[in-house]
């Protein structure tokens, strides 16, 4: 427990101070796998529980529906210049609530009702938020979709992607994946909706701090028209959403409106100002470094799965986060394989992989990732260490003693490496 902190909740109401306690007990003591988590620094915990929340400030800096703008407006700037500046965007809207908001305002903004996207198909790695049948979007846009031609070595099928976007006509083609672990040609991406007349749109929610790091490939080098992303994952910012516009001032003003009023009211500026707080970090030098040491600890875990003869989608991994087929390779499901290493203090999650065989629910796969212990300080040798731990557990799922013994090892593992508060 940090010293004095969440005082005032622990003095006036002790049923809620127990849930933090709990919680920031739970970060310390386990290792946090799942690769869309972070651990954000003390002064981005800050912000974001600042006197900004107090605000109301409908509108866009310099044009608002209520007086008293005066910190308001330099603080949503701070954070604006500071987002052109890490992804090398013309234009940032700061005030999208999440990565989902981000997507149905960007959708509104390029689109009309009826009108199709061209994403990845969600088997393959691509997010709800891209059309899914159970979400509210897909009821007013069409969504089609490509695949990876080899699930065994994550290549994208790009003449499948031409002859559908051909044959479909979507407004926007949309590049951008939560269960993906390669790279991908956004060249392509743009030769292709050139031909067709589409928008290219990066949906970057997970990549972002990589991007961010200059670490994997930034799609408005390859000529992108928009990206929309979320702030709390590798980018290590507050929860909430963004969306970058590379260049065109039309297409900025349409976003804009998109997020206020079409789809949001009060924008949260607690949020935003951790937003700036978290950008600021990330143009900082170290922040370059740690994004680096993310795709190291991802191969170093790549390498020990390979050898022990685990299956991982893709073939591998360039960015932050492995797919493995468990069930296939280990014979242990997705599901219990969750639940054995949660038994040890390792977090992470069941994922269905690319033609899936098993249920949602019990997959046959696990996804995870390095954000987050890289932001505790490890490095190669802890990867390494805990991609053992990981398959070892897996392996000795029933065997009570074993599983006690590679606990122990996680907790030493975390006790030698503290969630740090200070970044910069
Ligand atoms: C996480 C994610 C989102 C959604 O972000 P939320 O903040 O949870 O709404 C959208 N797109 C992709 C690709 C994501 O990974």
């Amino acid at each position: 427990m940090y010293m004095n902190e969440y005082q005032f909740i622990k003095d006036q109401d002790a049923e809620l101070y127990a849930t933090l306690v709990g919680e920031e007990e739970r970060e310390r003591t386990g290792v946090e796998l799942i690769p869309s988590e972070n651990y954000v620094s003390k002064a981005v915990r800050e912000a974001n529980g600042s006197v900004f929340t107090n605000k109301y400030s409908e509108g866009y800096p310099g044009k608002r529906y209520y007086g008293g703008q005066k910190y308001t407006d330099q603080m949503e700037t701070i954070a604006i210049e500071r987002a052109k500046k890490l992804f090398n965007a013309g234009f940032a809207n700061v005030q999208p609530l999440g990565g989902a908001a981000a997507n149905v305002a960007m959708y509104f903004a390029l689109m009309e009702s009826g009108d199709t996207v061209l994403g990845m198909d969600l088997s393959h790695g691509g997010h709800l938020t891209h059309g899914h049948p159970t979400t509210a979007i897909n009821k007013v846009f069409n969504f089609v979709r490509y695949k990876m031609k080899d699930v065994d070595t994550g290549e994208i099928d790009y003449e499948e992607l031409r002859r559908v976007a051909l044959e479909h006509k979507p407004k926007i083609i949309l590049a951008g994946f939560s269960a993906y672990s390669r790279e991908l040609d956004y060249a392509k991406f743009v030769e292709i909706a050139k031909e067709v007349g589409a928008y290219t749109v990066a949906d970057v929610a997970h990549i972002a701090g990589l991007i961010a790091g200059g670490v994997v490939k930034n799609p408005f080098d390859y000529g992108f028209d928009v990206m929309t992303t979320t702030t709390h994952k590798t980018l290590r910012g507050p929860r909430g959403g963004m969306i970058l516009v590379r260049e065109s001032e039309d297409l900025a003003k349409r976003i804009n409106k998109a997020v206020f009023p079409g789809m949001q009211g009060g924008p949260h500026m607690h949020s935003i100002a951790g937003k700036a707080v978290a950008f600021g970090e990330a143009l900082h030098p170290s922040f370059k470094i740690y994004a680096a040491q993310i795709l190291k600890n991802a191969k170093a875990m790549e390498v020990v799965f390979k050898k022990e003869g685990v299956r991982l989608l893709c073939g591998g991994t360039e960015n932050h986060l492995l797919l493995a087929d468990v069930f296939g390779s280990l014979g242990i499901t997705g599901q219990e394989a969750e639940t054995v290493l949660d038994e040890v203090g390792i977090t992470l999650n069941k994922n269905m992989i690319a033609d899936e065989t098993r249920t949602a629910m019990d997959p046959s796969g696990i996804r995870f990732g390095t954000p987050a212990m890289t932001t505790r300080g490890m490095k190669e040798g802890e990867a390494t260490k805990l991609a053992e731990i990981m398959i070892a557990t897996m392996r000795a799922k029933d065997d009570v003693v074993k599983k006690a013994a590679l606990k122990a090892e996680v907790v030493a593992l975390c006790e030698a490496f503290p969630v740090p508060e200070r970044f910069v």
